[in-house]
This record gives structure tokens, C-alpha cells and sequence, in this order.
């Protein structure tokens, strides 16, 4: 494979990660991360888990 292939490729891979964070980012810094915050204790867990993983409080 010839060089200047490989480096477009890890160029537009890095490009392609860092544009996802930044995306990460923005939306985190905006507060529209799908986040969930528990209600017994408010830290914020993830509706993927039954249970707070803090407090163990159920999450609806
Ligand atoms: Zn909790």
C-alpha cells in the first residue's frame, strides 16, 4: 500500500475522532447529553441499569 494512502487514511480517522468528541463536547457543554439523575441521591446515572449504581436506588 502505497504511503500517501495510509497517511490520507489516518488523517481522516483522526479527523473523524476528533470531530466526534468535539460533537461530545459541545453537546455536554450545551447540557443536552441524554443524561439521567437519580432521585435519592442526584448523581447522575445511566437509564441503561436498573439501579442507581451510586445508591442503589431503583431507576424508573
Ligand atoms: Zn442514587
Amino acid at each position: 500500500m502505497a504511503n500517501w494512502f495510509r497517511d490520507a487514511l489516518e488523517t481522516l480517522f483522526v479527523i473523524g475522532v476528533g470531530g466526534m468528541l468535539a460533537s461530545v463536547l459541545r453537546q455536554a457543554r450545551a447540557g443536552t447529553l441524554p443524561v439521567y439523575r437519580c432521585r435519592s441521591c442526584g448523581r447522575v446515572t445511566s437509564r441503561a441499569y436498573a439501579q442507581c449504581r451510586y445508591c442503589g436506588s431503583l431507576v424508573e
